[in-house]
């Protein structure tokens, strides 16, 4: 709740009491966690008829969370080790993520009113998820305002032995590297993992470009789908790297060895031109660019630059090639995105054949308004 949708008391408690929302007759609303420096003032962990907001209440939900990601654990499917084990506000903790890599266990908050509940919430954490290793991380905004962490850290190790690198952990049988303390989010993007499967299944013979390639997941997916060449194209070097250094972690699979890639530390709207110029074409080609709506002020720029991408893409695009195209911007509705993405591949007289449409996997449950940000578009151009 924004504190401007409160009538009395938004300016009251520290980071992390509890507040009981009544409506104007003192009737009971809800229990949420205060966080005065913060717009959303308070994060409704509870609402409907009066609970009591205890360590066994943070187990349950926990629990709960972990129950419905048991299909990933599923010992008949391959491998994957790596996934959302609490979605925020989805699984009913708002603020709150939480990602496994192989055992080492990721905690992110996004507001300092967690910190006070961390002596309920990693014993809760830890009792329905077994990890040898826990790392703390926080937001940007609490990095800034140190005054309420209790003495905590970004990247502090709450269990298990120091970090000396990247851990590696499994997606659907391929092992990659994710870097919990520095990388992006908490080290990996776990949210495309169903996308990369599709791409895995869509490369095989062709030669795929992995543009905003970050560490390469969808790169390694394709080699193993059987691509014969991959590019991927970040505009960080680190990135490009790690690229390398994933596919190298699965050279032991015969797909991934007979695939040659190559790596590209630039600019994705420049390498997308120069390669167009040249005459480079593909039979895949994925553009996962990074949010590009940060407000609702810049949604139509970004619309803008979605289309301005999806044209750039398909100036590479084998006739009759695949497109995949991703958009992470939570501003940005699915509707309008497919919508600027089908009119701007007819305006270039590529129309999109085939499409289909994906979003959330299950370890990223959706269940608020807004909360959809992924949308990703497969189609024939
Ligand atoms: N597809 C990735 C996630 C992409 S995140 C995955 O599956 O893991 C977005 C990436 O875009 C980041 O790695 C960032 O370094 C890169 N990036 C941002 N701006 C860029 C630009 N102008 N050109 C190329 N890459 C860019």
């Amino acid at each position: 709740m924004y504190g401007t949708s409160l009538l009395r008391g938004a300016d009251l408690g520290r980071p992390g009491d509890l507040g009981v929302v009544f409506d104007r007759k003192d009737r009971f609303l809800a229990i949420g966690l205060i966080d005065p420096s913060s717009p959303i003032r308070l994060r409704i962990l509870h609402q409907g008829s009066p609970a009591k907001i205890d360590d066994d209440w943070f187990r349950r939900r926990i629990r709960a969370a972990w129950e419905e990601r048991a299909p990933l654990r599923d010992p008949s499917r391959p491998r994957t080790d790596g996934y959302r084990v609490v979605n925020g506000e989805s699984d009913g903790l708002p603020g709150l993520v939480a990602d496994i890599y192989a055992g080492t266990l990721v905690l992110k908050l996004y507001t300092a009113a967690w910190i006070p509940h961390l002596r309920s919430v990693v014993p809760a954490l830890l009792d329905a998820c077994p990890a040898q290793r826990l790392v703390l991380r926080m937001n940007r905004s609490m990095r800034r305002d140190t005054k309420h962490l209790h003495g905590l850290e970004d990247g502090r190790i709450l269990l298990g032995a120091p970090l000396d690198g990247p851990v590696v952990f499994h997606e659907n049988g391929l092992r990659f590297e994710a870097d919990p303390v520095d990388g992006q989010k908490t080290g990996f993007f776990l949210d495309q993992r169903d996308n990369r499967a599709r791409v895995g299944a869509l490369s095989k013979g062709l030669d795929v470009l992995n543009v905003f390639s970050y560490t390469g997941g969808f790169s390694v997916y394709a080699a193993r789908g059987g691509a014969r060449t991959v590019t991927s194209v970040d505009i960080s070097r680190q990135a490009i790297d790690a690229v390398e250094r994933n596919l190298a972690l699965n050279r032991g699979n015969p797909a991934v060895a007979a695939c040659t890639h190559h790596g590209v530390a630039d600019d994705a709207f420049a390498v997308l031109e120069t390669l167009s110029r040249s005459g480079r074409r593909f039979g895949l080609v994925i553009l996962d660019p990074p949010m590009f709506a940060q407000s609702a002020a810049q949604v139509e720029q970004a619309l803008r630059a979605y289309a301005r991408l999806t044209q750039l893409g398909l100036s590479v695009l084998e006739r009759g090639g695949v497109l995949v195209q991703a958009s992470c911007s939570n501003r940005v509705d699915a509707d309008d995105f497919f919508r600027m993405i089908g009119e701007a591949a007819s305006e270039r007289g590529r129309p999109l054949r085939d499409a289909t449409f994906t979003g959330h996997a299950l370890d990223h449950p959706v269940r608020f308004a807004d909360g959809a940000y992924l949308k990703c578009v497969f189609a024939k151009a």
